[in-house]
């Protein structure tokens, strides 16, 4: 299968930024686990291809046209979240609203994810109209891997052994 990859920002967009309780940019750890999630999936005989595979930005448009000059089977994006509230934790998965394709894929990409995390909160499958979403052509996720404005899932994010786990997780729901 051949899996375009998308690792959410980078370069002058950082994502979002965790403060607390140190300074960890989104772009980074969405690198760090896309890498990750080439080797696995590479490992099992797929053909990957990443939307960047450094430290640069690359608009929404480039990303989904990229996937679909790559007539890619599947597209994975993946960020970090972010909110007001430091206490909001947990994993979920986006689809766009109403895809059938993308729900087929996110469901086990979220039940994998989930558990392999099981102390982690389960958020779902929510729908949006995201643009990586709206204009790739093959069915399309986004994975939300925990909250980076969480100090504790801060730290989980930080951890390069977390990136690996999560990376064959999802490899493993796809
Ligand atoms: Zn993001």
């Amino acid at each position: 299968m051949k899996v375009c990859i998308d690792p959410g920002h980078g370069g002058t967009d950082p994502g979002a930024s965790g403060k607390d309780p140190f300074v960890l940019n989104e772009k980074d750890v969405n690198l760090s686990i896309c890498l990750f999630l080439k080797k696995e999936l590479e490992a099992k005989g797929h053909t990957v291809f990443l939307t960047r595979d450094k430290d640069i930005a690359v608009s929404l448009s480039d990303r989904a046209e990229f996937a679909n000059q790559k007539n890619a089977d599947i597209f994975i994006s993946v960020h970090c979240n972010s909110f007001a509230n430091n206490t909001a934790e947990g994993i979920e998965t986006w689809i766009f609203s109403g895809s059938k394709s993308g729900k087929k894929l996110a469901e086990p990409v979220q039940k994998s994810l989930v558990a392999t995390f099981s102390n982690h909160k389960d958020r779902g499958i929510k729908e949006a109209n995201f643009q990586v979403l709206r204009e790739t052509q093959m069915p399309a996720i986004l994975v939300e891997c925990e909250f980076i404005s969480n100090p504790t899932q801060l730290k989980f994010l930080s951890d390069k052994e977390n990136h690996e786990k999560i990376a064959k997780a999802i490899t493993l729901g796809i």
